[in-house]
């Protein structure tokens, strides 16, 4: 008799994201004058750019005449994009080889299809809060997880530790739900401890784009060793607004070895096995991000969402809320006042001023009494949003 998946009970249901669409729509239907402002979601709001539209034209045109029509493309990916993102690496200070990089239709993709490089028998120690992709693909997997508990004591980034030993670490930074974002010397040592313990760090660098100040590494290839004990996923999601396009790329470098195993040749054959590539015109738009005038274009998006961050940002400080993100990262992650819990903090807004954003407990236990905000929407709502919650904080 076919048996399914047992771990699929152990996995937590959506109940966060289900229970803040209900209370919304309960509000509405109550108060259908009102106008909610949704801060919570972590989708982008401003089109593609132009240099992207463009190549995705001429990419679906190429498509409509035999002799520029392509079929399948390779596994890896295609080689004028490898070599446009090595180019890429290569500006950060990060020496990256085009075979090191692999094209996926994203960093979700990859997150879950990369640990099939790894055994069941290997722990997993995963920074909380945190993404829960990282902890649902290894509950699936049927894989023991360490839950390495951050907070404001050291700012949501915990350094190694005794505790943190495990196979695969995952860390986040910028980290989605805190925003927080480690430091050159603190990734370092990061790098170190998993060379030393023998373990593979799983760097996720979705939102390397926003990190504004020197001393932060976009990527974990720009510190010493993390060639030899580093995986980084990343996307063009937030960075170009892919979040409906799809298009990410991994780095497995040809240094990282464990157990005898090659861990690049290792991926270069499970993306033979698991797939056949990602689609000609998808790829082809991804390469505009790469090019001078594709690069500027997404610098003036971001800047949007960096001017959102900053209204958010005013309305804390002026309140003088704890909070941490805005500045490297599109998240805020805020202490909730008074002592209230996630869900007493997200109903008060809710009621008081019509403003939704995600209650910490969606992350991570130790995520509870936390609030999260995202820089992505629209950016009248979201000065309207912040001027609202600045007035309501100083009424406090
Ligand atoms: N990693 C983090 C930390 C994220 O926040 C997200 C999306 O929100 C992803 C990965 C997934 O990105 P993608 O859209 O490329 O699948």
């Amino acid at each position: 008799m076919l048996k399914p998946n047992p771990r699929y009970r152990e996995l937590k249901d959506s109940y966060l994201f289900n229970t803040i669409y209900r209370k919304t729509s309960e509000y509405l239907e109550k108060n259908p004058e009102k106008q909610v402002l949704r801060m919570g979601v972590g989708d982008v709001s401003l089109p593609l750019c132009d240099a992207v539209i463009e190549a995705l034209h001429r990419a679906v045109d190429d498509q409509s005449a035999a002799a520029t029509f392509h079929g399948y493309m390779p596994e890896c990916g295609d080689a004028a994009l490898r070599k446009a993102i090595a180019g890429y690496y290569a500006q950060m200070g990060a020496a990256v080889s085009e075979q090191e990089i692999f094209i996926s239709s994203g960093a979700c993709d990859d997150l879950g299809d990369i640990l099939e490089l790894f055994d069941q028998e290997n722990m997993v120690m995963v920074v909380e809060p945190a993404y829960p992709e990282y902890v649902d693909t290894n509950i699936l997997a049927g894989r023991k997880i360490i839950h390495l508990s951050s907070g404001i004591e050291n700012d949501f980034l915990p350094l190694p530790s005794a505790q943190a030993k495990a196979d695969i670490l995952y860390l986040c930074s910028p980290n989605n739900p805190t925003g927080a974002v480690y430091n050159r010397s603190q990734l370092q040592a990061w790098v170190d401890f998993a060379n030393e313990i023998g373990a593979v760090i799983l760097f996720d660098a979705a939102y390397e784009i926003f990190i504004e100040e020197p001393d932060i590494p976009h990527s974990i290839y720009t510190l010493r060793g993390a060639d030899r004990c580093a995986i980084e996923i990343c996307s063009l999601s937030k960075t170009a607004g892919f979040t409906g396009t799809r298009l990410g790329y991994t780095v497995v470098p040809q240094n990282l070895i464990r157990g005898g195993m090659h861990l690049h040749e290792m991926w270069s054959r499970n993306r033979e096995t698991r797939t056949n590539g990602v689609s000609y015109i998808l790829q082809k738009g991804a390469l505009a991000v790469f090019t001078p005038e594709g690069q500027q274009q997404i610098q003036k998006n971001l800047r949007v969402y960096k001017e959102n961050a900053a209204c958010f940002m005013k309305a804390l400080d002026a309140a003088g809320i704890w909070y941490c993100g805005g500045k490297n990262s599109p998240y805020l992650w805020m202490k909730c006042p008074d002592g209230m819990s996630g869900w007493t903090f997200f109903d008060y807004l809710l009621q008081k001023i019509q403003v939704v954003g995600i209650p910490g407990d969606g992350f991570g236990d130790c995520g509870k009494g936390y609030f999260r905000f995202s820089t992505f929407g629209n950016p009248e709502e979201t000065r309207e949003a912040a001027d609202r919650l600045c007035k309501l904080l100083a009424k406090e």
